[in-house]
C-alpha cells in the first residue's frame, strides 16, 4: 500500500465575508493497493451549524472535548467531503456522487477534482451509494437532471432505497430535514431504472461488499473493498468527524437519524477497525480523509495515513 500523489487544484481560498479559515483546496489523493488504485476525491466541504452535530451535548462537555482540535467555541464546523474512487477489474467505481451545485455554495467540487485526475463523469462505470443525504446523492443528476455519470450503473442499500422512495417520507421527517426528502426523491426517480438494490453482505461488484451500518440512515452502508495486498473500507457518514465520533463514540451525533442507533454502529465499528488495524476513508474526515483508528485509553483516536 503506497500514497503516491496528492494534487493541489488551487492554493487557499479566502472566504469573502465570513470568519472561516482559508482552506487549502486539494484535488485528490492516490493510494496504490496491489492491481487496484484508490484515490480520494475532494467535493469541497459542508459547513454546518454546531447544533446541527452536537445536537443535545452540553456545551462545556463537548468544548472539552473540542479544544485539542482547536474548535471549542466554534459557531460552526466545516467537514471536508471526501469521495472514494476505486479503479480496478476494469471498472473505475465512485462512492457517492457529492453534492452537486443545489446543496451549499463550498461543497459540489468534484469535477474539478476528476479534471485534476484525468477522468470524465463518462469513464465511471459505476456509482455506489453509501446513503442518500444531499451531500452523497444530490451530485447524480447534471443540470438537465439526466444522470450525469451517463455510463454508470447506480447501487443503493434496499432498505435505504425503500426509505427515500417512501411516498409519505415528506410527511413523517423532522421538518428540518424535509428538503433531504425531497431532494432524494426527485434523484432517485431519475435513477430507478437500472438501478442495482444489494443487501448487507452482498458483493455488490467483484471485490466490493456491503457491509451495514444503520444509524446515520436508516439504510446507511459502509464498504468494504477486498485486494490481494489488503482490505480497505469505504466508511460513509457512519464515522463522521475525526474528534466526538472517536473519542466519544457513544455520544449522540445530531447529524445521524437515529441518534443511539448511530452510536451502536459507531462503537462497534471503531473498536473492530482498531483491532484490525483496517485501513478506512471517511466521507467527512479531515482531508484526504485516509486512516486508521487507534485506541486510546477507552477511546479511540484517528491516525491520518500518512
Ligand atoms: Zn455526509
Amino acid at each position: 500500500m503506497k500514497i503516491s500523489r496528492r494534487t493541489l487544484i488551487s492554493g487557499v481560498i479566502a472566504v469573502a465575508g465570513s470568519a472561516v479559515l482559508p482552506r487549502i483546496a486539494w484535488a485528490n489523493t492516490t493510494l496504490s493497493l496491489g492491481a487496484g488504485m484508490l484515490d480520494t476525491l475532494s467535493d469541497g466541504h459542508l459547513m454546518l451549524p454546531r447544533s446541527f452535530v452536537l445536537g443535545d451535548i452540553p456545551v462545556a462537555e463537548a468544548d472539552a472535548v473540542l479544544e485539542p482540535f482547536g474548535l471549542a467555541g466554534a459557531a460552526s464546523l466545516l467537514p471536508d467531503c471526501n469521495l472514494t474512487l476505486w479503479r480496478g477489474d476494469d471498472r473505475t467505481v465512485l462512492f457517492d456522487a457529492g453534492s452537486g451545485p443545489d446543496f451549499m455554495p463550498t461543497a459540489g467540487h468534484l469535477m474539478a477534482a476528476m479534471d485534476a485526475l484525468g477522468i470524465t463523469p463518462e469513464d465511471v462505470t459505476d456509482v455506489v451509494f453509501t446513503h442518500g443525504h444531499p451531500d452523497h446523492l444530490w451530485g447524480a443528476l447534471d443540470d438537465f437532471d439526466e444522470p450525469l455519470f451517463a455510463n454508470a450503473q447506480h447501487h443503493m442499500g434496499q432498505i435505504e432505497w425503500d426509505y427515500w422512495t417512501d411516498p409519505a417520507l415528506p410527511d413523517t421527517i423532522a421538518a428540518d430535514r424535509l428538503t433531504f426528502a425531497v431532494g432524494a426523491a426527485r434523484r432517485l426517480e431519475v435513477l430507478a431504472e437500472g438501478i442495482n438494490l444489494f443487501n448487507d453482505g452482498d458483493e455488490v461488484l467483484p471485490g466490493i461488499t456491503a457491509r451495514a451500518t444503520h444509524g446515520h440512515t436508516p439504510g446507511h452502508m459502509a464498504f468494504e473493498i477486498a485486494t490481494e495486498e489488503e482490505t480497505v473500507m469505504v466508511l460513509g457518514d457512519c464515522i463522521a468527524n475525526h474528534h466526538i465520533a472517536f473519542v466519544r463514540p457513544d455520544w449522540p451525533n445530531g447529524s445521524d437519524q437515529d441518534t443511539a442507533q448511530g452510536a451502536e454502529t459507531r462503537a462497534a465499528l471503531l473498536a473492530q477497525l482498531a483491532d484490525t488495524g483496517t485501513v478506512f476513508a471517511g466521507f467527512h474526515l479531515p482531508a484526504p480523509g485516509l486512516g486508521r483508528a487507534v485506541r486510546d485509553g477507552n477511546a479511540f483516536r484517528f491516525e491520518p495515513l500518512t
